[in-house]
């Protein structure tokens, strides 16, 4: 007989791990089906999020940002380090220790729920019932009440430059070069290349970005993508737009490229490595039986409803398999919705308050709507801007690049939106976003008190100026 679950749950990423262990919380006798393997050959759960994409790179960042610090601003506070040299060997191994232990702490926090965690490939078929193939090949079938869909995504690979694992590398094998290449080709300048070409720009390559759009962050707030652009070219990343792909070579140990720009003329580039950051897309090989009842859209996402429903009755889906930003937290709060609605709880999602980082020094951080589709909806607003240049915490840091601007309704003061690109953005942009949940008003924000000196500050005088009444900065005229 095969073993009956009220739930079970495919995936154990950051939308699958958090679904499993919030239903376990509510009583549900939960299982977890995880296929991905470390290079011992033992399951691991966690997902991209942990083994190969939020963690890993975070690590990186922070361990070569460490490096460029140390190299290059600390002379600016009167220290002298002598020379400072890097450990790429070091550094990658500080990142595999940390995925690790993280890795470790979901298995510790399913036990500690009472969460089953299996290990192979699930697969839906019809009526609820889910086959599991083990690491072995042995196939068991599993009863559930209700599925929990969260395979997660894979990285989108393009036939002009094919991933070989050596020169031309996806981000999973960007994360685990083992030296500084002198020269870094990234095709694709959204959030992951941006992330992977600072990290090998501050470890000193010359990085060259190649994105074919001719709008840099094409779906962030104007201003703030153009002051991103401008920060990170003064960085050294030298980033082209209107640049297509459109071939790659391999000559011996060099990977030569060429690109169309807008103007139709074609260039060419030769890397010691090339890095492909051009997307993600739904992850669902061998996840659904022909007659699972559980439907995919046109771009190959399953479909749900505002709630992770998808067709098939007591069938859900969750996190990069689904509608919406590919982001890890995004996955997980609709873990908790959906575990909610199955122990018979009323839940829902927020989709309009969903927080966006780009963890490039300084940050890049949004939440809730830019001015430009505040504009293209028609509503009166109002915009209030404050620089970290006029920020004392920002300047005792001497990390003064970026700005805070938040948007609210003209009528309401109601805050439609807040994008920052400084340090500590993305912790700066939480503090907004609560305050949106919240319902918060620009005057509400700027009635808060705000400890001094902090980098909050300058949400706070954001928030004055939105109504004119900034007190470290000039005014802008009121729209
Ligand atoms: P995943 O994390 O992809 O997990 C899905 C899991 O399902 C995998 O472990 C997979 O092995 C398993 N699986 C698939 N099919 C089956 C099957 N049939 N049977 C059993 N198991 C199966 N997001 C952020 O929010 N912040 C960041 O800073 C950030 N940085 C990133 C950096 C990089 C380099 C990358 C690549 C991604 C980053 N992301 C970030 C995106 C984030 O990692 C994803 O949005 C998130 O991991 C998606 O979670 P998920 O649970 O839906 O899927
Ligand atoms: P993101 O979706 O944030 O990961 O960004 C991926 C980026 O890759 C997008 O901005 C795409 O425009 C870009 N891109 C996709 N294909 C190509 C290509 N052939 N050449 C250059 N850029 C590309």
């Amino acid at each position: 007989m095969s073993e009956k679950y009220d739930v079970v749950v495919i995936g154990s990423g950051p939308a699958g791990y958090v679904a499993a262990i919030r239903a376990a919380q509510l009583g549900l006798k939960t299982a977890c089906i995880e296929k991905w393997k470390n290079d011992k050959g033992d399951g691991v759960n966690g997902g991209t999020c942990l083994n190969v994409g939020c963690i890993p790179s975070k690590a990186l960042l922070d361990s070569s940002y460490k490096y460029h610090e140390a190299k290059e601003d600390l002379a600016v506070h009167g220290i002298k380090a002598g020379s400072v040299t890097i450990d790429v060997a070091a550094m990658l191994e500080r990142k595999n220790k940390i995925i690790n232990q993280l890795t470790g702490g979901i298995a510790g926090l399913f036990k500690a729920n009472g969460v089953t965690a299996l290990y192979g490939s699930g697969k839906l078929l019809a009526g609820k019932k889910v086959e599991l193939t083990d690491h072995d090949g042995v196939v068991t079938t599993l009863d559930a009440d209700n599925v929990i869909l969260a395979s997660g995504s894979s990285p989108i690979a393009i036939p002009v430059a094919p991933v070989d694992g050596e020169l031309i590398l996806d981000s999973t094998g960007a994360l685990e070069i083992g030296s500084v290449p002198k020269r870094l080709g990234v095709i694709g300048a959204g959030v992951i290349g941006l992330e992977l070409g600072s990290v090998w720009n501050r470890m000193g390559s010359e990085v060259v970005l190649l994105e074919a759009m001719q709008d840099f962050l094409a779906i962030m707030d104007k201003a703030i993508a153009k002051e991103t652009k401008k920060i990170l070219t003064k960085q050294g990343l030298d980033i082209r737009l209107g640049a297509r792909v459109t071939a790659t070579q391999i000559n011996g140990k060099k990977v030569e490229v060429t690109y169309q720009s807008s103007d139709g003329s074609e260039h060419k580039e030769t890397f010691d490595k090339l890095i492909v950051c051009v997307g993600r897309r739904a992850y669902t090989d061998g996840l659904l039986a022909d007659d699972s009842g559980v439907q995919l859209d046109e771009r190959g996402t399953v479909y749900v409803d505002e709630q992770c429903a998808t067709n098939a009755p007591g069938v859900y889906a969750i996190g990069d398999i689904v509608r919406g930003p590919m982001l890890a937290h995004k996955g997980s709060e609709e873990g908790v919705m959906v575990a909610e609605i199955i122990a018979g709880h009323k839940a829902q999602m927020n989709y309009d308050i969903v927080p966006n980082v780009i963890y490039t020094h300084p940050e890049v951080a949004s939440v809730g709507l830019s001015e430009e589709e505040v504009k293209a909806a028609g509503e009166p607003y109002n915009v209030g801007v404050f620089p970290f240049a006029a920020s004392g915490r920002a300047m005792a840091a001497n990390d003064t690049d970026g700005m805070v601007k938040i948007i609210a309704h003209a009528d309401t003061d109601r805050i439609l939106g807040c994008h920052i690109v400084g340090p500590s953005a993305a912790d700066l942009v939480q503090q907004v976003a609560i305050a949106m949940e919240f319902g918060s008003s620009a005057e509400d924000l700027g009635m808060t008190v705000f400890g001094h000196p902090t980098l909050s500050e300058a949400v706070h005088e954001a928030a004055l100026a939105v109504n004119g009444g900034a007190i470290h900065i000039a005014n802008r005229k009121r729209r």
